[in-house]
């Protein structure tokens, strides 16, 4: 990157703090807060797709749920109901006016500035939640959903969930990411896989993972130390009405080698293709079959194409076009 390279980002010109709107720019906290020194916050990713009947969140009430779950499991007492944190969110949204976005919710443990608290217990230190939003294009390149990715096996394990439990998606397990991402890219990968503290695979530094075998989709199961990904329980859903079986198991190292095909999920990365691992290549090397198909319906669903599985409710609008609103 040279001196002139600009973010091209679009930012959302507010953020919803604890109720209320405030400017991108005030979105601030004290150095001294917990969350900086000691990774005390749980937080989302989520995505706002465009599609021809308007904006919609992509499985908006499992995701606030899943930040409630992972703040309850930190004793974290969150102020606001499952309805009030979907509506924050759509709200946000429509006073951004983007029509497309990543969505970062987040709680975590601040500063009492009145009474200072400095040590590892949190007790002492208020929480705040704020939601943030942005334009967030394609997380591992254009070109990556069509042509796959090379990753490697990482050197760090992931964490067993009895240190830092992977249920919830906490600031503090992100660490354990950034080793395996930074050895990744410092290795001419996209990507690291985690081995679980057992030596079966576990996930990406943001992405589960998958295998193909004999038609069958093989993936971790949750016990293997993973995030219970709502883009992997989608997957699942879909290769399920696809009348794809679907395997959860352990993985050995090897078996990612062998595999016909191979992808991650995630909200960030979608539903991404591996062409190789350790520079072996996955298969064919490029996008298998089963993979393109499943991306072909997750896509169909988030572009409002055809309903999600048994009709659920995948798709929450925030705006929808002039004509729909109107019929
Ligand atoms: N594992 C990890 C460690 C992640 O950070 C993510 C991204 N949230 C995932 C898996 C995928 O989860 P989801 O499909 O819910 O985005």
């Amino acid at each position: 990157m040279t001196e002139k390279d600009v973010s091209t980002t679009t930012i959302g010109a507010k953020v919803w703090k604890d109720g209320e709107f405030i400017d991108w720019n005030d979105a601030r906290v004290h150095i001294m807060s917990h969350v900086i020194h000691y990774g005390s916050s749980v937080f989302e990713g989520i995505r706002c797709y465009k599609n021809q009947n308007g904006s919609a969140v992509f499985r908006l009430r499992e995701h606030m749920q899943r930040l409630i779950n992972s703040a309850k499991i930190y004793r974290m007492d969150v102020d606001y109901s499952l309805d009030e944190f979907c509506d924050s969110v759509v709200n946000l949204i429509r006073e951004c006016d983007l029509d497309e976005c990543y969505i970062r919710p987040i709680i975590f443990r601040g500063l009492n500035e009145d009474k200072p608290a400095f040590g590892v217990n949190p007790f002492p230190n208020p929480l705040s939640t704020y939601i943030a939003v942005w334009k967030w294009g394609k997380y591992l390149g254009e070109e990556a959903l069509e042509n796959g990715i090379d990753v490697c096996v990482s050197s760090w394990e992931r964490f067993n969930s009895n240190a830092l439990p992977a249920m919830a998606k906490a600031g503090a397990n992100y660490m354990n990411s950034q080793l395996i991402k930074m050895e990744a890219i410092l290795g001419g990968y996209s990507e690291g896989i985690a081995l679980d503290d057992r030596g079966y695979v576990s996930e990406g530094s943001g992405e589960n993972l998958f295998l193909v075998n004999n038609g069958k989709l093989i993936t971790p199961p949750l016990g293997a130390s993973i995030l219970p990904g709502i883009t992997r329980d989608s997957v699942i859903q879909i290769a399920k009405e696809l009348e794809i079986e679907v395997v959860e198991t352990v993985v050995q190292r090897s078996a990612l080698y062998l595999a016909d095909e191979l992808f991650f999920t995630g909200t960030a990365a979608e539903i991404t293709p591996i062409r190789s691992v350790d520079k072996i290549t996955v298969g064919s090397g490029k996008r298998g079959p089963i993979t393109e198909r499943l991306q072909e319906e997750f896509f169909k669903i988030v572009n409002a194409e055809r309903p999600a599985p048994s009709n659920a409710p995948w798709l929450t609008y925030v705006s929808e076009v002039a004509e729909k609103k109107s019929a």
